[in-house]
């Protein structure tokens, strides 16, 4: 199967551009060329695609900063850029050391130019969507997407729209879109209705479909498993042993499983060296969980969704059937956590000084959890990552931090509240 870790690279078929790139279906195996046509999933079987090199990246060939660094594993040379990527890989001494493992970093993709790892997929998706001559770019969002595209779409002077549930995006992203200049229509349903109808909208042709049912926008967020590979073996003489990241619709887990894959296929990583990819869902929106821990092969669609962790608040992550395999090749797991322990580790972190929005902290509180039930053992190497920066969610911050004293206007007073 295509998906295996094993899994040899290809030589290029007829229908790939002289870069021999081309989109595979993953299902059925039958090959496109990248950017002919529009297309999203398999013409025959409607299955997920995926692009697909003739030459995997190996690690020498990387050169530059950020996500055009990786241009060798990119079907283009450089993009719309802003520029994103080449985020901090932090040390958590303290939290190390409560959590109780041998090493932890984490990898804050806060911190690229709109605040989440969204960006690093739609410097390549944009790049491709000029590519395809489209008019109107558009997504469904929990709001990181939203704001993401937004500002690449300012950026290539491309018109965006895009789908949000009422009442359920978090402030900081619905300003972002907005001052981006994205037209904003608020669904009266929750994030998979959102995207059931933008998927519509793509195929009536009304617009080019950027979320992560797009293989293109996977492209760029293979970007972050490259990056914390080269970081942690410069620091340390090795790859992570795990990481940790938290799932909504199983892209980045999809993406960082393909990272690997090309990497193991190009020879420049042996499989027994690729981390253990460990997802983590809020109790109340944990399809993947589910299916990983009951060994299913397909992922059930939850209706009813509900976590204060709005950015990984989906019933139905499109990208399962690239997600799973990715998990259980790597050997890795799946696990789900409440509210109180996503803010618990919310908290956490931003006493070492960085600053998440509650999806974010997922992997922490998850890598807590794992670590007290005994899967994770005290002598593993971990790399959380966090998705999105603290002020995407003013409210949650505050909720999650201490109220501000008010004091009057004078220094003795001042004083005085000080030593009560
Ligand atoms: C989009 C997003 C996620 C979910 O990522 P998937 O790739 O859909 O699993 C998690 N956290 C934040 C902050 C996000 O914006
Ligand atoms: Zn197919």
């Amino acid at each position: 199967m295509s998906l295996e870790l094993s899994a040899p690279a290809q030589s290029a078929p007829g229908c790939a551009n002289d870069d021999d790139v081309w989109l595979e279906c993953i299902e059925c195996g039958e090959q496109f060329a990248p950017f002919d046509d529009i297309r999203y999933t398999c013409d025959d079987c409607d299955g997920l695609l995926e692009v697909r090199y003739a030459e995997p990246p190996t690690f020498d060939e990387f050169e530059g900063r950020g996500v055009w660094r990786y241009n060798a594993a990119l079907p283009f040379e450089v993009g719309v850029t802003l520029p994103e990527g080449d985020t901090p890989l932090h040390e958590a001494p303290r939290l190390r050391e409560d959590i109780g493992v041998d090493k932890l970093r984490i990898k804050h993709e806060g911190m690229n130019p709109t605040g989440s790892f969204k960006d690093r997929g739609m410097t390549v998706g944009v790049r491709v969507a000029k590519e395809l001559g489209v008019g109107r770019l558009a997504c469904a969002s929990t709001g990181n997407t939203s704001a993401a595209l937004a500002a690449y779409g300012a950026r290539g002077g491309m018109e965006t729209l895009v789908l949000l549930p009422s009442g359920k995006v978090a402030a900081g992203k619905i300003a972002q879109a907005s001052l981006h200049d994205a037209r904003i229509l608020e669904v009266d349903g929750n994030f998979d209705s959102c995207l059931d109808i933008v998927q519509e909208l793509a195929a009536r042709g009304e617009a080019y479909l950027l979320n992560s049912l797009n293989p293109f926008r996977l492209e760029g967020q293979k970007t972050i498993g490259f990056e914390i590979l080269e970081a942690h073996y410069e620091d340390y003489g090795e790859y992570p042993d795990r990481i940790v990241l938290p799932v909504g619709n199983a892209g980045n887990t999809s993406a960082l499983y393909k990272a690997f894959r090309e990497l193991v296929q190009s020879g420049s990583l042996d499989e027994d060296q690729v981390p253990k990819l460990t997802g983590v869902q809020a109790e109340g929106a944990a399809p993947m969980v589910e299916a990983v821990r009951e060994g299913n092969d397909e992922v059930r669609r939850w209706e009813h969704v509900e976590t204060k962790a709005t950015a990984i608040r989906i019933g139905n992550p499109v990208n399962a059937p690239k997600a799973l395999p990715g998990i259980r090749n790597t050997g890795g797991t799946a696990v789900a956590v409440t509210d109180e322990e996503i803010t618990d580790a919310q908290r956490d972190l931003a006493g070492e000084g960085i600053g998440v929005e509650p999806a974010s902290a997922a992997s922490v509180a998850g890598l807590r959890k794992l670590r007290q039930s005994g899967e994770i053992s005290a002598d593993e190497s971990v790399v959380c990552l966090t998705t999105g920066h603290l002020l995407k969610d003013p409210d949650a911050a505050f909720a999650a931090g201490d109220d501000p004293e008010p004091v009057p206007n004078d220094t003795e007073a001042v004083i005085d509240h000080l030593h009560e």
